[in-house]
Formats: structure tokens, C-alpha cells, sequence
């Protein structure tokens, strides 16, 4: 990076050096060429990852999206994005927005990555977090699992696919699940590869080229169902965008399937009412709106970390403490702030002029 966009980045309030013992920047939004999330520490550059294009309709988002005559499909987890790069011979993780992640940090290096980055040391594991995270669903059976989706050859560049699944399988390292390779014209393949996914209850597929040069993603309805379900009861604390989102992107893939209409109109009344209206009843009896999360720490500076960089529409409760096995697992509550007060003052009969 050009030393000038650095520094002007800074002056602009586009990049900042956020507090702590590693001493970095981080370009907070994306500027000139420069992706939101890229860190800096000395003269080592870990590039943000770069948003991937959603497509509504198959076929056609595929025709106008995508290069090259084969494709790649993986599964889409549904975690939070991460990227583990070694700096001074020492594992970090950061946020899709470039802060240090300690919680992150600590897993990672008891992931056994070090064979890997000791004989690649300038590349960047990119992936998705799932289980006993401060912002995922706590997990049954298991505590977190990495799912490693790309390789930064270090320069923001991405491996080609077969590369990297050969990079991950050499260094015993998770990768996301791979669906298959594909013609980039059997749309046949490709739609019952949605179906499946869908039925199996799976968030949806990322589409790479061979050379990981384009790249789409096509989420399932069941997905965007399940999310609507899952945050109606705190409806105050979402974008609205998101909900509507959802509505349209289902709408699209239920018609182009042919999908049984009456069946998901139902679904997603469901979704709406029954979170909500839970949320509803919670809120009149004078009980916050919350969701729990669970994680298991070595270090017990990592939890303040947590708290730290949560967001500030949430209050965070601690539930529960306890020690084992050299760890502290830690049962907390996100109270959602909005959704609690907005629906207890209806609840209470407050009135607005809309
Ligand atoms: P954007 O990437 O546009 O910022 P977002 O952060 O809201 O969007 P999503 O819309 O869920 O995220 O989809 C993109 C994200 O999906 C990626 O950033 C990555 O974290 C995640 N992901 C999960 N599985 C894969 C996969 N197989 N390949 C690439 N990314 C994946």
C-alpha cells in the first residue's frame, strides 16, 4: 500500500489505530482502492474481504456475474467472517472491520496452524467462525469450528480453488464444505444443488470460478425464513432492510422454483408472529428481550475484549461462571435494548403520532 493513501486515509478519518498492545490500523471504510477492514501493522498489509455479489435468480445472475467455463460450489456457513494471518511469527485474528479479535486470536492458536503459516508466512487463512462465539448460536457437541473458504496469497489476491483445497488438505486445516464442480452452464445441476440445499435446511452456496476471480453467492428461502424467525422478537434493534431483504430474495427463489406458495406464505407469517409476539407478551409481563450466548476462554482478558467491541444497542449480562479444564466458560445475555423499551412503552400503552 502507498504509503501516502495510508496517511491520508488517517487524516481523512477513513483508517484509525484502535487501542491496545498491537499497535495497527485499520481502515474503518473502504477508501480509494483500499477494502474496509484492511489492517496494517508496520509494513505487513492484511487486505479487507471484499464483499461478494448476491445473486436473486440463478441462471441469469450466473450469465451475468460470473467468468470462466467451470465453477466451483461450496457451501455458505453462517458464521462471522475472520482472518488469521501471522504477524512476527505470532497468530492474530481480525474482524471483517479490522480490529483485532482477541476471542479469535485465542482459538486460533490452539488450531494448530503453525506448520502452516511457518512455511507461509505471508498468507492469510480467511473463514467463517462457528459454535460457542460471542455472535453465533451456542453449539451442541462442540466448542468452535473454522471454516477456512479463501487463501490471501498475501497481496489480496485469492488462491484458485483446487490450489487452495490442496493448501488445506496438505496442512490438515478445515475447509467450508464443497458442494462440486460444475460446467458453468449446467443450470440443471446448479438448481437442484439450490433444492437440496434447501431441503437439507442450509444456508446456500458460494459460486467461485476455477481462478477465484468471480465469485457469487444464492441463499436458500429456508435461510432467509429461518433469519426472519429468529430476529422477529427483536424487531427494534434490525435494519428493516433486513427483513425486507429476506421477503424479496425468498419471493424470488419460491417463484422461480415453482415452490409451494401457500406452504412458505405460512412459514413466513410464522416467522414473523411467533417471534414477535412472544417478544410481545415478554415485554408486557416487564421481562427484557434477550438471546444467550456461551463461550469457553483461557485467557479472562479476552471477555473484556468482547465486551468492549460489542455494540452499544446491546446490554450484555453476565449469567453464569464456571471453571474447567484450564477454562473459564462464561454464559451471557445480549439484552436487546430497543426492542425491550419500545415494546414495554406500547405494552403500556404509550400512544405515537405515525
Ligand atoms: P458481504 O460479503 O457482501 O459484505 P455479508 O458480510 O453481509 O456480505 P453475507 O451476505 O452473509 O455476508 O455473505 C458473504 C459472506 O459469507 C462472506 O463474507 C463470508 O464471511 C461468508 N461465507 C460463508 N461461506 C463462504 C464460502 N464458502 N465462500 C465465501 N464466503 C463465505
Amino acid at each position: 500500500m502507498e504509503i501516502a493513501v495510508l496517511k491520508e486515509g488517517l487524516k481523512r478519518g477513513k483508517a484509525d489505530k484502535p487501542p491496545g498492545e498491537l499497535q495497527y490500523i485499520r481502515f474503518r471504510e473502504g477508501f480509494r482502492s483500499v477494502e474496509r477492514g484492511t489492517v496494517v501493522i508496520g509494513n505487513r498489509v492484511i487486505w479487507g474481504f471484499p464483499h461478494i455479489k448476491r445473486i436473486f435468480t440463478l441462471e441469469k445472475g450466473l450469465k451475468r456475474n460470473m467468468t470462466g467455463d467451470m465453477f466451483y460450489a461450496e457451501e455458505k456457513i453462517d458464521g462471522f467472517n475472520i482472518r488469521i494471518a501471522s504477524v512476527n511469527g505470532k497468530i492474530y485474528a481480525f474482524s471483517r472491520g479490522g480490529f483485532l479479535d482477541m476471542f479469535v486470536t485465542e482459538k486460533a492458536r490452539e488450531m494448530k496452524l503453525e506448520r502452516f503459516f511457518r512455511d507461509n508466512p505471508g498468507m492469510v487463512l480467511c473463514g467463517e467462525m462457528i459454535g460457542n462465539t460471542p455472535y453465533t448460536e451456542p453449539a451442541d457437541g462442540f466448542d468452535v469450528k473454522l471454516f477456512v473458504f479463501d487463501i490471501d496469497e498475501g497481496d489480496g489476491d485469492y488462491f484458485p480453488v483446487e490450489q487452495r483445497y490442496n493448501l488445506l488438505k496438505r496442512y490438515g486445516i478445515e475447509s467450508v464444505p464443497k458442494l462440486g464442480r460444475f460446467r458453468s452452464d449446467d443450470y440443471s445441476g446448479l438448481r437442484r444443488l439450490a433444492l437440496v440445499l434447501n431441503r437439507g435446511k442450509k444456508e446456500g452456496m458460494v459460486l467461485k470460478s476455477a481462478d477465484r476471480q468471480s465469485a457469487v453467492k444464492y441463499v436458500t428461502p429456508w435461510a432467509d425464513v429461518d433469519d426472519i424467525a429468529k430476529a422477529s422478537g427483536m424487531l427494534f434493534d434490525m435494519p428493516i432492510g433486513f427483513y425486507y431483504q429476506r421477503v424479496l430474495r425468498s419471493a424470488m427463489f419460491i417463484n422461480d422454483f415453482g415452490m409451494d406458495r401457500d406452504g412458505y406464505a405460512r412459514k413466513l407469517g410464522r416467522a414473523f408472529y411467533d417471534g414477535l409476539i412472544d417478544a410481545i407478551r415478554r415485554a408486557g409481563d416487564g421481562e427484557e428481550i434477550y438471546a444467550d450466548f456461551e463461550i469457553r476462554i483461557k485467557d479472562k482478558a479476552v471477555w473484556n475484549d468482547v465486551r468492549r467491541h460489542m455494540s452499544k444497542d446491546v446490554k450484555i449480562e453476565e449469567i453464569s461462571r464456571k471453571e474447567f479444564d484450564g477454562r473459564t466458560r462464561i454464559r451471557f445475555r445480549k439484552i436487546y435494548k430497543r426492542t425491550t423499551k419500545t415494546l414495554m412503552a406500547y405494552a403500556a400503552g404509550k400512544g405515537i403520532t405515525d
